[in-house]
């Protein structure tokens, strides 16, 4: 137990330095000031996301969010009576020194684990916020309400922190990337998750418990370690973005304790769009949330019939480009393979190749193709294909059949027909491309291996299906190439 009531000296440090850093004594017209910051930004935030919604706002709804937070701060700073500033730039300079390198060096394809690693900051600010106040009032004299929403600030904020950092650590391969599991797994994290509520419904009604506090939030950061554990690798932007919701409650939590709303409201859109985000990618790969936190998915099955011999056609840069060039619709289909190859600018070649021929070219987006949610948008964002060409899997799907060329580059899973009809797959009653419906096919990968879900394609047996064998970004240059060269 002495080591517990070592460890209260320095978050009593902590709440003692915050309290010295602010003295809330606002003049009417400074809290004027900041209730306006606070209500442009709250408006501005809601905007953000509307926009966030679209390709064609997308970056608009990132400049009004960036606008909007900066006016929280300004207000914060401005409202709160705030007379010792010296710790606040040092919180800048530290967040800077790690924010902007973040940004600068880790790349696109990256971004999954670095929005892990953004929300075990924010979930380690909002868990040290409500720890130093929990120490910074006098033994005991924290309200049983207050002290509720305490407790769920820094369960939710220590969880999402040490979750977020494991989930980094499996997509970043410093950890194993396979579901880590052991026999009795559930129950061990559930009686973790159930000390740690326990603990708290104790601190509600004697709230003087301070070294129980410690052992509280010590709990909750185990369990954040234990919830990630068994999830595979593959699961991990699942997981993200309900950690993100996670994250967001608890600043909202954070925003109640104490009483500043913009925090409520910013922490309260952050929860919801992280869980219907959450519910958006688990009913795009047909899967429920217990199946993703506790199925162990994403490990690669056994080939399914062994025996059974199935050939596939494949072709060269030099048919494939005489087949498109005489097409007049091409529907180009994009997959995690084009994001592992970094092919989008060859991709923009292509369009333009195509294009150039008087040939109607569109991308087909299927919501989790890819890695992480919008990722085929990013990268054709990125190589600035026009919006108004990207189409959304529920319009594009009626189409297929009057397309001439469905062009598959480095997608699998969600263009595999059997999502729709066979009940066995892992992946039945997943929503697809509906491809197999174009006259023909053209699928550019390196070999016949499995996608995400471990599963064969049927789509590359099909009679009016050709294998483009090769990288990504090699064979989409040389149909660049072959187009460019045909006359
Ligand atoms: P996929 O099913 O994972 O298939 C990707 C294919 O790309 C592989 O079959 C691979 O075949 C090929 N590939 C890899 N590197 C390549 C390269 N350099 N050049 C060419 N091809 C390459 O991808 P998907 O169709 O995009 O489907 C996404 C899957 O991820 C779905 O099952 C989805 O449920 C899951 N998922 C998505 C998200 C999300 O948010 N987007 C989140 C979690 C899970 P070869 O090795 O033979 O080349």
């Amino acid at each position: 137990m002495n080591f517990l009531i070592a460890a209260q000296e320095p978050l009593k440090a902590l709440s003692d330095a915050i309290e010295h850093a602010t003295r809330p004594a606002p003049s009417t017209g400074q809290v004027l000031i900041m209730d306006a910051c606070y209500l442009i930004g709250a408006v501005l935030f809601i905007l953000a996301l509307k926009w966030l919604s679209n390709p064609t706002t997308a970056r608009k709804g990132n400049t009004a969010g960036q606008i909007g937070m900066l006016l929280a701060v300004v207000g914060t700073l401005i409202g709160a009576g705030i007379v010792e500033i010296h710790w606040i730039v040092i919180g800048i300079l530290v967040g800077s020194l790690i924010g902007v390198p973040m940004a600068l060096l880790m790349p696109m394809t990256a971004v999954p684990q670095r929005t892990a690693l953004s929300h075990a900051f924010g979930a380690l600010a909002a868990s040290l916020v409500g720890i130093a106040h929990f120490y910074q009032e006098p033994a005991g004299h924290i309200p049983p309400l207050v002290m509720g929403i305490l407790c769920l600030e820094v369960l939710l904020g220590a969880l999402t922190f040490t979750g977020s950092l494991m989930a980094f650590g499996k997509l970043q391969e410093i950890l194993p990337t396979r579901p880590m599991t052991f026999s009795g797994q559930n129950i061990f994290n559930f009686m973790i998750l159930g000390g740690a509520i326990v603990s708290a419904i104790v601190l509600v009604m004697n709230p003087e418990m301070q070294w129980l506090f410690l052992v509280f939030t010590v709990l909750a950061a185990l369990f954040g370690i234990m919830l990630i554990l068994p999830i595979g690798g593959a699961d991990m932007p699942t997981v993200i973005s309900l950690l993100n919701a996670y994250a967001g409650l608890s600043a909202s939590m954070m925003g109640f304790v104490l009483d500043n709303k913009v925090l409520i409201i910013a922490g309260a859109l952050d929860g919801a769009s992280g869980l219907i985000l959450s519910i958006i990618m688990c009913k795009a790969m047909n899967r429920s949330f217990t199946n993703v936190l506790f199925g162990a998915f994403g490990q690669v099955q056994a080939a399914a019939v062994a025996g059974e011999q199935k050939t596939v056609k494949s072709a060269g840069a030099e048919e494939a480009a005489g087949i498109l060039s005489a097409a007049t619709s091409v529907v180009i289909v994009p997959g995690y393979g084009m994001a592992v190859a970094q092919a989008q600018h060859r991709v923009h070649e292509l369009y333009d190749a195509l294009t150039k021929k008087g040939v109607d070219v569109k991308f087909a987006i299927h919501p989790v193709a890819g890695r992480m949610p919008g990722h085929m948008n990013v990268l054709l964002a990125e190589a600035e294909i026009p919006y108004d060409k990207l189409v959304e899997m529920e319009d594009i799907n009626s189409e297929f059949p009057q397309v001439d060329v469905a062009l598959v580059i480095g997608a699998n899973d969600v263009t595999n027909p059997a999502a729709r009809h066979d009940k066995s797959s892992p992946i039945y009653g997943m929503p697809i491309l509906d491809v197999d419906k174009a006259r023909t096919v053209m699928v550019i990968k390196r070999g016949m291996a499995p996608g995400f879900a471990g599963v064969e394609n049927e789509l590359y047996y099909l009679d009016k299906t050709l294998m483009l064998f090769g990288d990504a970004k090699g064979m989409v240059g040389s149909l660049v190439k072959e187009i460019g060269e045909a006359h």
